[in-house]
């Protein structure tokens, strides 16, 4: 259950503390996940960042960034 905090959460508007980074800050994807999409495999972050599984990223302004992290989870590690 998420709090209340979050129900009227626009993108880029953070209402809680402390503030999540900004869309524009190097650690912008470690901003809080306010809409969960796993089956579409993609997050909306408090920031407005819209972060895909495969670590890909669209910014508010409308930039994306490529996967930055190789996508090894086929190669079984269990
Ligand atoms: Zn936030």
């Amino acid at each position: 259950m998420y709090s209340s905090t979050i129900s009227s959460t626009m993108p880029g508007t953070c209402q809680h503390v402390p503030a999540c980074p900004s869309a524009n800050a190097a650690d912008h994807d470690a901003a809080r996940v306010v809409s969960r999409h796993p089956e579409q495999g993609w997050s909306l972050l408090c920031n407005g960042v819209v972060v895909f599984e495969d670590t890909g990223e669209i910014l508010p302004d409308g930039r994306t960034i490529a996967p930055h992290r190789p996508s090894c989870r086929l190669a079984g590690a269990a």
